[in-house]
């Protein structure tokens, strides 16, 4: 019997994956998600996400990342984590960079204790220098998102295949903001990786698909 830290209630499940992982979202609530691991092109770079950006996914990130609740942050990759830790294990990943007092009120970076189920090398080489939050999808909100992002290590990331990692992609302007910095520091091949990904704009290249 095991507990589903998204409803609360009680359930019994069978799958491969239990063998390995301790089932935290009951059938239905991981059902209702929809999880679908996609690849596109960002730029012409790989790019990948797992779920659509549905009712079901805002409420559970919210109720993580809006209300706190430290204890969801292993339900998002709680049934990919074994995959995604094989699929990504040459690469260092990034985490995209949130603002710094969110995550003093909050307690913790969302993005980072997510990704961190993954037990990959991870770097926190990008930070915001000044507090925004998401721009639009023109050239001049793009150069602005760029302004207001940093190197701040480099360390660790020169020769290497860096995994840029995100709770959602919208218009893409931090991942493309990112990419340039991640590149600068001398990463050998930037990918992305997304939990979600809203489809709003189908004439953007993000949403072109290819084979992995
Ligand atoms: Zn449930």
């Amino acid at each position: 019997m095991s507990f589903c830290l998204n409803c609360l209630n009680e359930f019994t499940e069978a799958s491969w994956s239990d063998l390995f992982l301790p089932p935290i979202l009951c059938p239905s609530c991981y059902r209702s998600l929809k999880p679908r691991f996609s690849a596109f092109r960002l730029d012409g770079k790989k790019a990948y996400s797992l779920y659509p950006y549905s009712e079901a996914f805002r409420n559970l990130l919210y109720r993580f990342k809006g209300c706190y609740d430290l204890a969801l942050a292993p339900v998002f990759l709680c049934k990919t984590r074994i995959f995604l830790r094989f699929f990504f294990s040459s690469y260092v990943l990034v985490p995209a960079p949130s603002n710094e007092e969110d995550d003093i009120k909050r307690g913790f970076n969302h993005v980072h204790e997510i990704f961190k189920e993954l037990g990959l090398p991870m770097s926190k080489a990008i930070a915001k220098t000044t507090r925004f939050k998401q721009a639009g999808s023109s050239r001049e909100e793009r150069l602005k998102v760029a302004e207001r992002l940093a190197l701040v290590d480099a360390s660790g990331l020169k020769g290497r295949k860096v995994l840029f990692v995100d709770d959602v992609i919208t218009t893409g302007s931090t991942a493309r903001a990112c990419r340039a910095l991640i590149e600068e520091a001398g990463a050998k091949e930037v990918s992305f990786f997304f939990l979600s990904m809203v489809q709003k704009d189908r004439e953007n290249s993000i949403h072109r698909p290819f084979s992995p």
